[in-house]
């Protein structure tokens, strides 16, 4: 049997307009290419129902899998069903299990629905809803001369959300391949010298696949297991996730969605610790990356934004002599912001930055990318342990400073 062909329509003014980049549409190639399927069309409309309708007669015409995101929503540009109902030459009629399951959501966040809403439950004659736990809009399964489209919604994480749930799993059995993939984080080290440590689990012939990327400073280790049932892909994927891990230890701080800023808040929790900082070069990133979390006020006590020599002198207690002798970005002045957070708060620890972000600002002895960061650590006996570091980082004073907030969580995560 020939390759099932796929294509893929996303629908949007906002994506028609280049206001939002089309994320949906490479999602999904993705996972259709992860499952030995490739996507011979990708179509972007507007919200505009004599398009959807000339866009769904093309993907027909070309592919026996049509998958839609986009136009499901309850406003008046919302049209994916009606051109659907008008593909189908059929009527829109009410789907009493999608009402009474867009109700109850709207029930659930202890709001009424509102009268608009109602559409989302409108299902062409002959098609099928797709049921939405995490939003209103169900989707739509509809077949036609044998060809299955699939709308969903067009909210990214929502559409990942009921792609996993109605899609993968039947696409999973009409291929006959299942795939589980997984993605282990690391920060540390280059992306070739993990790929040294990892040797020979590297090969491309080898099943479980593992291969790495790199992106804003973290090398990942994406493993992709492939079998012909879901124990067999699901058991050969956490044996090798094993001897990933077991070969780069303490390199791995996180899985799949973690951030190196959560790994530390759940270290941080565990032992009962808190943390403050102070931030010269990173501005309050290392503070905004802690609070992306939830739950981060259980540990996280705050910091000081301490641009200007000044504001170090006077917040936290550096002394001007530091500064005069070595520089704003050294060591000890680095330490001694690290110290004066201890001194000021209750904190366990305490994390400090200083360094140049550029694009100005660097010298031969500190050339742009030159970071100090301190971390100081109170001891059961009451004394302060401070430790440093210094890092030159490459890119430009975005990247600079993601790379500091991030080594400076490394370095706390690797002490606690
Ligand atoms: P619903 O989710 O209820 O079906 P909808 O499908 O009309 O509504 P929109 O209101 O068009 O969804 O979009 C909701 C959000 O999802 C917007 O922020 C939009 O930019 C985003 N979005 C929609 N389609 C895409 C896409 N293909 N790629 C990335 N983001 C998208
Ligand atoms: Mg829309």
């Amino acid at each position: 049997m020939p390759a099932m062909q796929a294509a893929i329509l996303s629908i949007g003014d906002e994506l028609a307009l280049g206001q939002t980049v089309d994320t949906n549409t490479a999602w999904l190639a993705d996972q259709l290419a992860r499952r030995g399927l490739m996507s011979r069309l990708h179509l972007t409309t507007a919200d505009d129902q004599s398009a959807i309708l000339a866009a769904l007669r093309w993907a027909l015409s070309q592919a026996e899998l049509i998958l839609v995101t986009g136009g499901l929503g309850p406003t008046e540009d919302d049209l994916t069903r009606f051109a659907l109902a008008e593909l189908m030459g059929t009527e829109l009629q009410l789907d009493q299990a999608s009402l009474d399951a867009i109700a109850a959501f709207f029930a659930r966040r202890g709001r009424t629905m509102a009268q608009r809403n109602q559409v989302q439950a409108m299902c062409p004659v002959g098609a099928a809803m797709l049921d939405n736990p995490v939003g209103t809009a169900p989707g739509i399964r509809a077949l036609i001369d044998g060809k299955a489209v699939i709308c969903m919604p067009g909210v990214p994480s929502e559409m990942r959300h009921m792609f996993q749930r109605h899609v993968a799993g039947a696409l999973d059995e009409q291929t006959g391949r299942v795939i589980r993939s997984a993605v282990l984080h690391t920060f540390g080290k280059g992306e070739s010298d993990i790929a040294q440590m990892l040797g020979e689990l590297m090969r491309r012939d080898r099943n479980p696949l593992v291969g790495t990327t790199v992106a804003r400073g973290i090398v990942s280790v994406r493993i992709r297991s492939e079998a012909g049932d879901v124990p067999s892909a699901e058991s050969a994927l956490e044996t090798t996730i094993g001897e990933v891990k077991s070969v780069l230890g303490e390199l791995v701080f996180g899985r799949d969605d973690q951030t190196l800023a959560q790994c530390v808040g759940r270290k941080l929790d565990e032992a009962g610790r808190t943390l403050a900082v102070a931030e010269s070069c990173t501005g309050g990133l290392l503070a905004k990356l802690l609070t992306d979390t939830p739950g981060s006020s259980g540990y996280f006590l705050g910091g000081w934004v301490t641009y200007a020599n000044a504001m170090k002198q006077g917040q936290l207690s550096v002394e001007e002599r530091l500064i005069r002798e070595h520089g704003a970005v050294s060591q000890p002045v680095a330490e001694a912001m690290a110290r004066g957070v201890l001194g000021r708060s209750d904190a366990d620890y305490a994390l400090a930055t200083t360094g140049i972000a550029g694009p100005g600002g660097g010298s031969r002895e500190k050339p742009v990318g030159t970071v100090w960061i301190a971390l100081a650590r109170r001891m059961d006996d009451h004394t302060v342990k401070v430790e440093a570091q210094l890092h030159v980082l490459p890119g430009d004073r975005a990247m600079v400073r993601l790379r500091t907030a991030h080594a400076a969580l490394n370095l706390l995560r690797r002490a606690i």
